[in-house]
């Protein structure tokens, strides 16, 4: 088991889950697989020791532990495992990274079919 990023971080990229996360594991793809998003982190789930650091700093709320993953997001758990042995960076955050508003984390929920409100 591991924890997944899921589509909630697509464009977001905000970047503070690398900033805690003990073993870095969480990654950017940098190749050019198609199939593999570079615009969202991936969390490598054989080396995600599943400690949850990164879920209560993500600012868009998009991080699961696998038992808890939303349904609607159930591809995002094979997608994550794409990440394994590709070409990949651990992405630093930018200091002028700007927080979501609360109205942005939920309506960027919705545009990915989620209601948890
Ligand atoms: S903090 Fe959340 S939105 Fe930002 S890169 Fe990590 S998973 Fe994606
Ligand atoms: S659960 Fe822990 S080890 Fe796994 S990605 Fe999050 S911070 Fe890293």
């Amino acid at each position: 088991m591991a924890y997944i990023i899921s589509k909630l971080c697509r464009d977001c990229l905000d970047i503070s889950c690398t900033q805690v996360c003990p073993v870095d594991c969480i990654y950017q793809y940098k190749g050019d697989d198609p199939t593999i998003p570079n615009n969202q982190l991936l969390i490598d789930p054989d080396e995600c020791i599943n400690c949850n650091a990164c879920v209560p700093e993500c600012p868009w709320e998009a991080i699961y532990e696998e038992d808890l993953l939303p349904e609607v997001f159930t591809e995002d758990l094979e997608i994550n495992a794409r990440i394994v042995g590709k070409p990949r960076i651990v992405p630093k955050r930018p200091d002028d990274q700007k927080l979501p508003s609360q109205e942005e984390v939920q309506s960027n929920k919705e545009k990915w079919g989620y209601k948890d409100f």
